[in-house]
């Protein structure tokens, strides 16, 4: 098709595309600069494709709507709420832990204003910042002492500054772990200065190899917890008590690198495998190091708890104010912390453990509900058993009995059904499983059951 040099000359002058812009209350919603931009962009594809000898729609009344969705597009929110029906409670990618509303409740009281962060109200004096969780980590935990730093990461990085900066550090060879985003035991290691002495094989590390790797050079016993990972088989790892026990006969500080650290006995709630915190410190180790947002259920951060000696040198660490957490997190935290002190509000208020914990009756009953609230639509619906796991590093090997709503549309395919909910607000996110998707519940709290269910009744028309 030939050029039209006459529908060239009647694109839309951008100057009139603005002045339909303000009589459209787009000056109102928008930045101008961010207008001007898109209009000018609108305009501009048109003349590419007029001049390719397209046919297309130059009109204002085409220009405007298709500017205006460009500019919800560009000016909404980049970090979004999301609904995660994937089953898996502590997803790093999605934000693995959503926090209490006391917790959300401290956050919103001290994030307008100022606060006593570092400031001490009775003596008129400078203050610490971790005194605001001090006692709260003593109490939940047992230890003598605990600070908090912006993740799990971070502290290990911290203690290990601190603690063995220049000197050996024995770890297993089994417990040399991957955690994600290179958090890589062996760099994490070099990171801080501390010389990694390893000892055992891949599958069997005993006391004896510890003891024979103790030097004059050995500053810290260190273990790891697997977190995403079991070896299985013929093998044998050392425990923390034996460890702290041979600690204590040579003189040598012991740290535990726990990950995910519990605290309440998750045995008897039926989950095993995953001491509590407490359970941990009692077999005496120097320093524990835990992730607020996995099974703690709060804030992204770092928990260290141990003996004074060795908190106190960790606090004077210069490495600590790089890596010191922030008031909003330690709002979040001490709340977080502070339902622990009664175990039955922690279960009932956190959602992290009250998700893990729920009976697998009750997750069924919210797969029948979305079930039947989406009656009707243009979809094969079934209320079907779909098994979960954790996910934040662990319990890998623990299967969480769940239930899923299984959908398979009628008239469009499952990944344009997936691709929909994911992508167009509410964001659900879900899994295909052989041609159907599978919207666990296990993740989904109450409140969403109802927007999932009207989602889908408009998806599925
Ligand atoms: C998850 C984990 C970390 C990292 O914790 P973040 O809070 O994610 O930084 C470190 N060590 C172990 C053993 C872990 O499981």
């Amino acid at each position: 098709m030939p050029v039209d040099k006459e529908l060239l000359r009647k694109l839309p002058k951008v100057d009139d595309a603005l002045k339909a812009a303000e009589a459209r209350g787009l000056y109102a919603r928008f930045p101008r600069r961010y207008i001007v931009e898109t209009l000018r962009e609108a305009i501009e594809r048109r003349r590419s494709s007029l001049l390719m000898g397209h046919t297309v729609d130059i009109s204002l009344e085409a220009v405007l709507p298709e500017a205006e969705l460009e500019l919800t597009r560009i000016c909404a929110p980049s970090l979004r709420p999301i609904i995660n029906a994937t089953g898996i409670v502590m997803h790093t990618n999605l934000g693995r832990s959503g926090l209490s509303q006391d917790a959300i409740n401290n956050i919103m009281a001290v994030a307008r204003g100022y606060s006593n962060l570092e400031y001490e109200l009775d003596r008129a004096a400078r203050g610490e910042r971790y005194s605001h969780i001090t006692r709260l980590l003593k109490e939940t935990t047992g230890a003598e002492d605990g600070i908090a730093v912006n993740n799990n990461a971070a502290a290990v990085i911290v203690c290990l500054a601190a603690l063995a900066t220049g000197r050996e550090v024995i770890v297993s060879r089994g417990e040399l772990v991957e955690i994600g985003g290179s958090f890589r035991i062996p760099e994490v290691m070099a990171q801080s200065g501390a010389i990694l002495k390893e000892v055992g094989s891949t599958n069997k590390t005993h006391l004896r190899d510890y003891e024979r790797a103790i030097s004059e050079n050995t500053s810290l016993i260190l273990k790891v917890h697997q977190s995403n990972y079991r070896i299985t088989g013929f093998t044998s790892e050392v425990s923390i008590e034996e460890l702290c026990a041979l600690g204590r006969k040579t003189g040598v500080p012991v740290m535990h690198d726990l990950g995910s650290g519990c605290l309440i006995d998750l045995a008897s709630h039926g989950i095993h495998g995953e001491p509590s915190v407490r359970q941990v410190v009692q077999a005496g180790p120097d320093i524990v190091t835990f992730s607020g947002d996995k099974l703690l259920g709060g804030p992204q951060a770092g928990l260290i708890v141990g003996s004074r000696r060795f908190i106190d040198g960790i606090r004077r660490h210069p490495l600590l104010r790089a890596l010191r957490i922030d008031k909003l997190t330690l709002a979040a935290l001490e709340a977080t912390l502070r339902a622990y002190i009664d175990e039955q509000a922690a279960l009932r208020d956190i959602p992290t453990l009250r998700m893990l914990l729920e009976p697998a009756a009750s997750v069924a009953a919210r797969a029948r509900k979305l079930a039947r609230l989406i009656k009707g639509v243009a979809a094969t619906v079934n209320v079907v058993a779909d098994a979960t796991y954790s996910g934040g590093g662990a319990l890998p090997m623990q299967q969480i009995p769940s239930w899923a709503v299984s959908v398979v549309p009628l008239n469009i395919s499952v990944n344009t059904l997936e691709t929909k909910l994911r992508t167009e607000p509410p964001h659900i996110i879900a899994h295909i499983r052989d041609a159907s998707l599978l919207l666990n519940l296990r993740s989904v709290s109450e409140h969403e059951v109802a927007p999932i269910a009207s989602k889908l009744k408009e998806t599925l028309k």
